[in-house]
């Protein structure tokens, strides 16, 4: 597809779902990524699907997502590996319960009824095998995590078959305005849009960059391990308050251990390496958690590119500079939960010309009016 109605850049789950949302409105859409569907962020996930502890800001589109969640084989055929057994933010000391109660006062004042607090007894009755050191916890019932691989096949294949284009090995290196059209040069050939999506995860002020603007982004290189398989200990996925652990069991058994324990990373030549020293102090902090699962063997470890902003909000909406371009990327190590509303919502920002309520804290003008720098 040479002429598309909207040019996507990068097939990230992002990329994806707007491409499919705006597919269903009636769009001739084209995905066009550097590598290969999933190479980056999207690829990497662990995958929760969480309301939990997330900034008010984002609460909104993020309680959209989660309805979605609940069904989302309606709108991509497939479950995704979906599960809801909700997800718990545990605490152990009194000074950091009386934060969390004051953040869910806040939240409950608001109007959010996400999370509930608990005590350590349903605490225990939820995760019978937890460290007694832990006195309660924040949980969200309806949350919980999905298959991010199920997840990649299923948003393109909706995406497809929704009349989505989609070409891997095609990078987008220019982008110059021709007679009312952007004019996207690959480097495997030459495609004109009216508009342009830039759901460049990582590379997304790179992007920008190409129409001249300039949007603070630094990145992350959150890492993951994932132990043998072992006796089923746990349902809900569990956090600590203040450490950078999130703590899972897969349908297969395996643990899978994440939250943001950080790697090192390399933009130009889009690699990460694992900082082994972080990973293990990431595994102390499981074995801390859950005692009983000190024995596991870790089987294999890695990590995934992903663009963070200074205020960890994405960046989604209108180009500030540019007529025509709309950005979907920064999302801070916490996009995949919102993947199936941002979608919408874009494809409506889109479609539609204005934005909606919910993507209004997460314009890229916020950079310029407020102290906000990556
Ligand atoms: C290890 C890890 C664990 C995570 N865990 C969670 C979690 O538990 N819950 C949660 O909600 N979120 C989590 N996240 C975050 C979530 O996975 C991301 O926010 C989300 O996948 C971002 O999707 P994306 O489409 O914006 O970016 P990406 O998936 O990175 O896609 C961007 C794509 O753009 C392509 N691209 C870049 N430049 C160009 C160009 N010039 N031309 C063409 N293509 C280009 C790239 O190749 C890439 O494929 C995690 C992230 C990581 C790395």
């Amino acid at each position: 597809m040479t002429h598309p109605d909207v040019l996507i850049v990068g097939g990230g789950l992002h990329g994806l779902s707007a491409a499919l949302h705006l597919a269903r409105a009636g769009a001739r859409v084209q995905v066009l990524e550097r590598r290969f569907v999933g190479r980056h962020a999207s690829g990497a996930s662990a995958a929760g699907v969480r309301t939990l502890g997330r900034n008010p800001l984002e609460l909104p589109l993020s309680v959209i997502a989660m309805q979605m969640w609940h069904e989302i084989a309606a709108l991509v055929g497939d479950d995704c590996g979906f599960a809801a057994h909700g997800q718990l933010r545990v605490f152990s000391t009194d000074a950091q319960a009386a934060r969390e109660r004051a953040r869910l006062a806040a939240l409950q004042a608001a109007g959010h009824d996400t999370e509930t607090l608990i005590d350590q007894q349903q605490l225990r009755a939820l995760v019978p095998g937890i460290n007694p050191r832990f006195i309660g916890a924040c949980h969200a019932p309806r949350d919980g995590a999905a298959d991010p691989h199920r997840t990649l096949i299923a948003f393109r294949a909706a995406a497809e078959a929704a009349g989505v284009h989609l070409r891997e090995g095609a990078g987008v290196q220019s982008l110059t305005r021709e007679g009312g059209h952007w004019r996207a040069e690959t480097g495997a050939g030459t495609v004109r849009a009216a508009t342009i999506i830039n759901a460049a995860g990582a590379w997304g002020a790179r992007v920008a960059d190409l129409v001249g603007e300039t949007i603070p982004l630094s990145a992350k290189a959150s890492m993951m391990m994932v132990t043998e398989r072992i006796e089923a200990v746990i349902r809900p996925v569990v956090s600590i308050v203040g450490r950078s652990l999130s703590f899972k069991q897969s349908s297969q058994g395996t643990l899978v251990l994440g939250g943001g324990i950080q790697g090192r990373y390399d933009l130009d030549r889009e690699e990460t390496l694992l900082d082994f020293r972080a990973l293990a102090a990431g595994a102390a902090a499981a074995c801390e958690l859950m005692p009983a699962v000190g024995g596991a063997r870790i089987t294999r470890c890695w990590s995934g590119l992903e663009g963070k902003t200074a205020d960890l909000l994405p960046v989604i909406g209108p180009s500030t500079l540019a007529e025509g371009m709309y950005h979907v990327f920064g999302f801070s190590g916490h996009g995949f939960q919102l993947v199936p509303a941002a979608g919408a919502a874009v494809a409506e920002m889109v479609g539609t010309g204005r934005v909606p309520a919910t993507l209004t804290p997460f314009s890229a003008a916020r950079f310029n009016s407020r102290d906000v720098a990556a």
